[in-house]
């Protein structure tokens, strides 16, 4: 038995390379989900009680981007969760929620009753037969009216089987959440970086180029948003880069240390017991994070962070982008170098 070797976020860096983009205001860091839906922030915030609420997806609206309202709530309150954000922003199209089993058809049908276009079948295992059931049915009752973003899944197989279900766009990140302990749990996942780029190969094969790659789980700045982009993701999905935000559920937690706000995984502890009253696999956790005000500023700058990226690598677009990247694996000298170094001297 042979392991493979593989790479995450921190082990590869981008070569910069000759550029003739004369103003970062030519840059377009646009990306589609598919006809209809054209975005011009690369980057959709993760369906967590502790993210996604109808102030958060008017934030990811104004900023280009996508929230995706979680399915953790009974199917009458996240349905006008996504009236109320269409009132408020007319021009939306929301994204939600489901899961495969039990009631999982009539909150899809209620979702699409408020207006919801696109539907994510959440689940952290996507490469699995009740997956495969519940697209087939769902395009059985929907046909192509809405988009269905599903996963996650982190291999070739797993992306290709998922598509071939019916998925318009799939997650691809399994084990690699900031709040996650799948890894821990249970000896599975692949740093997602890795998985980003076993997908590629499907997208350049033909019949698939059309389906969509999110990298989710794990991106800790706008540097590896980047990179996630140059390998083949279409989009990014984080909940962490937008964890403490005014628009996250929740109170301010006021201590001595500072201003914090609740960020938690869905697996875990608090969440399960919460939304089911009962805990099965803990594969999460439950921190607090510093308070950082408006989204606004955060998807501002972490927006201007991927823009000076493409700059870098000469691409005009996140497709250029995709083209021309050119990586190199760093060793950990490189990896100290990499990061602010002053402080450790
Ligand atoms: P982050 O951006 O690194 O914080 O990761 C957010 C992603 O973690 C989400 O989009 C989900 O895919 C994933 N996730 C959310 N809750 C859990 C959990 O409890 N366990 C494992 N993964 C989770």
């Amino acid at each position: 038995m042979q392991a493979k070797q593989t790479v995450s976020y921190d082990d590869i860096l981008l070569s910069p390379q000759y550029s003739n983009i004369k103003s970062r205001t030519d840059i377009d860091i646009g990306s589609a989900l598919g006809g209809r839906e054209h975005f011009s922030l690369p980057i959709i915030a993760s369906p967590m009680d502790t993210i996604s609420g109808v102030a958060m997806a008017h934030a990811m609206y104004d900023a280009g981007g996508l929230c995706v309202f979680h399915r953790y709530n009974t199917i009458k309150k996240q349905a006008s969760q996504v009236h109320e954000a269409i009132r408020g922003r007319g021009a939306m199209t929301p994204a939600a929620a489901i899961g495969v089993t039990g009631e999982y058809l009539d909150r899809a049908t209620a979702l699409y009753g408020a207006g919801a276009r696109i539907l994510c079948v959440d689940v952290a295992h996507g490469h699995h037969v009740l997956v495969k059931n519940a697209l087939e049915e769902l395009r059985k009752v929907f046909g192509n009216t809405v988009h269905i973003m599903a996963g996650n899944v982190a291999t070739l197989e797993g992306f290709v089987d998922v598509a071939t279900w019916g998925a318009d766009s799939v997650r691809v990140g399994v084990g690699g959440g900031s709040i996650c302990s799948t890894r821990i749990q249970t000896g599975h996942g692949i740093p997602t970086l890795e998985s980003i780029i076993a997908t590629r190969v499907a997208k350049h094969g033909g019949r698939l180029k059309n389906v969509k790659v999110i990298a989710d789980g794990g991106i800790k700045s706008s540097g590896d948003i980047v990179k996630a982009l140059a390998c083949g993701a279409d989009f990014v999905m984080v909940g962490s880069l937008l964890a403490g935000s005014d628009e996250c559920p929740g109170e301010i937690i006021e201590t001595r240390k500072g201003k914090f706000k609740a960020y938690r995984g869905m697996a875990s502890k608090d969440a399960q017991l919460e939304w089911r009253g009962k805990t099965a696999s803990l594969e999460g956790v439950s921190t607090v994070v510093p308070y950082r005000g408006p989204a606004a500023t955060t998807l501002a700058e972490l927006a201007r962070g991927i823009r000076s990226g493409l700059s870098y690598s000469g691409a005009r677009s996140i497709r250029d982008l995709q083209e021309k990247a050119q990586f190199v694996i760093q060793s950990p000298a490189g990896q100290a170098e990499s990061s602010t170094h002053i402080l450790n001297r």
